[in-house]
């Protein structure tokens, strides 16, 4: 059996391990960082949580004997891309990234595109009511706005509730129908909708929802990917270039 290392955390990366777990000639092996308390169920093998830098994905590599690997990851994982990257260059080991393209602002889309969170938050109108859908891990330069109102939703529930004064938190895990988004937002009088341009289906439905709504946008705009050889957009491709690779 050969190993193949999926790094994960999208939707994307399931599907992928779905079917090279049908191969009876690979074991796939998912990493996930460990962001949400309870990660998706994935067919195959499972680790959780950090390597230790591109050092300690490079010893994994050579631990664990791994045949590929393929950068599942959420376009905003930047890091963890780049370590991989290097890691695998040094190691000689076959790699992909298996990509997402960027939404397109639509042209009945009302976009405010910036460059990062912080300059998202700053982006906001004072007085506004806001939909934040960015990821716990970067929730502060909201919070540090005291003239807005937020809805604010994450995987897991957070560890402070928000005065109610200042907002609202809920917890839920997507996909989100267009429809169960335009109902939120319109439960919460929501002005603006602030949201990372993360590509693909999965949470596409509030950005159809803005839309529908004529509410604005902030996107913010994806890092660079980290540089790979191997660049494919769907499950297919990756599949196809491993096959390539097998003896
Ligand atoms: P990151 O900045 O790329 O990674 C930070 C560190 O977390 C990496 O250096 C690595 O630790 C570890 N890590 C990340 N992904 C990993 C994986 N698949 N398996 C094992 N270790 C992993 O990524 P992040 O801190 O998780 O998130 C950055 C941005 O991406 C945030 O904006 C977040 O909202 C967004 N995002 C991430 C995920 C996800 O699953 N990670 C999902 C959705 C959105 P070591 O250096 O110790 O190896």
């Amino acid at each position: 059996m050969h190993k193949v290392l999926i790094l994960g955390g999208t939707a994307e990366a399931v599907d992928l391990a779905t079917r090279l777990d049908g191969d009876k000639r690979i074991h796939p092996i998912t990493s996930f960082a460990g962001r949400t308390k309870a990660p998706r169920a994935v067919p195959g093998g499972l680790r959780v949580g950090g390597f230790g830098g591109a050092d300690g994905f490079a010893s994994y590599l050579a631990s664990e004997e791994i045949f590929a690997v393929i950068d599942a990851t959420h376009p905003f994982a930047a890091q963890i891309s780049v370590h991989a990257a290097e890691a695998c260059a040094n190691a000689t080991c076959p790699s992909a990234r298996l990509e997402r393209l960027p939404w397109e602002a639509h042209q009945d889309d009302d976009w405010h595109e910036v460059a990062t969170v912080e300059a998202a938050a700053e982006r906001i109108p004072s007085g506004s009511r806001i939909f934040v859908t960015t990821g716990r891990q970067e929730l502060a330069p909201f919070f540090a706005r005291d003239d807005i109102w937020m809805l604010v939703r994450v995987i897991d529930p957070l560890d402070e509730p928000i005065l109610p004064e200042r907002g609202i938190a809920i917890a839920a895990r997507g996909p989100f129908s267009t429809e169960s988004e335009i109902e939120l937002m319109r439960d919460h009088g929501i002005e603006w909708l602030v949201s990372k341009n993360s590509g693909g289906a999965s949470s596409y439905g509030k950005i159809e929802a803005a839309r529908e709504l004529g509410l604005p946008v902030i996107m913010v705009r994806p890092p660079t990917a980290a540089q790979c050889e191997s660049v494919f957009r769907s499950v297919d491709e990756v599949c196809g270039w491993l096959e390539g690779l097998l003896p």
